[in-house]
């Protein structure tokens, strides 16, 4: 079990930063939302729905069944009836965030959000808690993918075809330092700055392909993205960085 820690997790910063700098809401909405998430996550304790927080959930799979328990759960209408739908709307809130279908409404930049460090916890008990939601994060693969128009960031031009479920070009988010060598950093590595839209095939070839082939790409994605990895705290050499992603 984690104690509960105030802005533990990074969606959760993240997602105070998307109402407070770009919905450009009051400090008292922001409050209402962040109350109703804490009720929330609240009755999903209680129903061992989370371990700790609404927060955790990094997949959006997971985060549909919530949507569906939460519908059908009384305790909840009933707390949302008598809160005038606060809880309801905070959810709505939340869940337009990770969905990031409001991401494009209001233009964001995905890049605003590196200064938002955020330090991980890397005693043993933590890491295997949490390292299945590590693992998956599609909630911030999705934002990112959103971001970046559904193009490879190798390059613009690499077509694939169009996906059911978006109806957007079909592309994956990868992690550039992957997650497993999260213990090597202080910085937490699942944040928006370490997250990659590439086609599937640039995908593939990073994780499966020879050195030789893998090493340009890994040199375009670090002069690209050094910046942005240095904002989130992710400090690393060129060398120690084809070092670490190489030998991934
Ligand atoms: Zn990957
Ligand atoms: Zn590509």
């Amino acid at each position: 079990m984690i104690d509960s820690k105030l802005d533990s997790y990074i969606l959760e910063k993240y997602f105070k930063s998307y109402n407070r700098d770009f919905q450009k809401l009051s400090e008292s909405s922001i409050k209402h939302y962040c109350e109703a998430i804490k009720k929330i996550s609240q009755i999903l304790r209680s129903s061992n729905k989370v371990q700790d927080s609404l927060y955790e959930i990094t997949d959006l799979n997971e985060l549909d069944d919530i949507r569906q328990f939460l519908d059908k759960n009384q305790e909840y209408q009933e707390l949302d009836e008598r809160g005038h739908r606060m809880y309801s709307c905070g959810f709505k809130k939340y869940y337009e965030f990770a969905t990031a279908s409001g991401f494009e409404k209001i233009g964001i930049n995905i890049s605003d959000f590196d200064n938002i460090t955020d330090e991980v916890d890397n005693s043993p008990v933590l890491i295997t808690d949490t390292v299945s939601h590590y693992k998956r994060s599609t909630i911030l693969k999705n934002q990112v993918m959103l971001s970046s128009h559904y193009l490879c960031e190798i390059n613009k031009k690499h077509t694939t075809f169009t996906a059911k479920a978006s109806n957007k070009q079909y592309m994956e988010g990868h992690h550039i330092i992957p997650i497993k060598y999260q213990k090597e950093f202080k910085a937490n590595l699942d944040v928006y700055s370490n997250i990659i839209c590439l086609c599937p095939i640039c995908h593939r070839l990073l994780h499966y392909g020879i050195d030789s082939e893998k090493e340009p790409l890994l040199t375009t994605i670090y002069s690209s993205r050094k910046e942005r990895l240095n904002h989130s705290g992710i400090v690393l050499t060129k060398d120690d960085f084809l070092d670490l992603t190489l030998r991934a």
